[in-house]
């Protein structure tokens, strides 16, 4: 997800890249991300890049498919100082609330695009973490809005398309626009 406040100052990451993040359309986003097999050092090294890339973006979270990584691995950091950051691995809804709330989101992958989503306001994840631990958390605000769109990213959809068609045809025509300037 993208942003509104820009941090001052990103983390210092030693070693690390900053990854290339696709943008919609790009057909690669529709790509289905396959589970990790084993968290180990490139699995690792992953995490650290794409958290360095959320961190320069700026951004609250990043899933691996924005990176043309089609493996299940998320980064997120919705604390005020961007200073948590939350690594979820293979990550599963196992609870979520009868209740939903909208909330305005934007995403790396479209930038400059804001709207509002409809999701639920309260989710249960489980997942693995860098270790390769597995832990269960519970979320909701940006927690729970953030983990749900990066989780449709790992099935392949972006956030626009729960728009309606005439807002998406928008939307790809201001993408084409920016491809060009870029
Ligand atoms: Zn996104």
């Amino acid at each position: 997800m993208a942003d509104f406040r820009a941090p001052q100052c990103a983390p210092i990451i030693r070693n690390m890249a900053l990854l290339k993040i696709l943008h919609y359309p790009d057909k690669r986003l529709n790509k289905v991300a396959k589970p990790v097999a084993v968290v180990d050092d490139r699995i690792r090294k992953l995490v650290a890049d794409m958290a360095e890339t959320m961190y320069s973006a700026p951004g609250v979270g990043l899933a691996a498919t924005q990176v043309d990584v089609h493996e299940r691995v998320i980064v997120i950091d919705v604390s005020d100082a961007h200073d948590e950051l939350q690594v979820f691995i293979n990550p599963e809804i196992v609870w979520e609330s009868d209740a939903l709330k909208e909330w305005e989101e934007g995403c790396l992958s479209v930038p400059g695009i804001y709207d509002f989503v409809e999701r639920q306001e309260k989710v249960r994840v489980k997942a693995l973490n860098e270790k390769g631990e597995s832990f269960e958390i519970e979320c909701e605000g940006l927690l729970a809005v953030c983990i749900q769109h990066e989780m449709d990213h790992l099935e392949g959809h972006v956030f626009v398309e729960y728009l309606s068609q005439l807002k998406q045809t928008r939307i790809r025509g201001k993408m084409k626009k920016l491809e060009k300037a870029l």
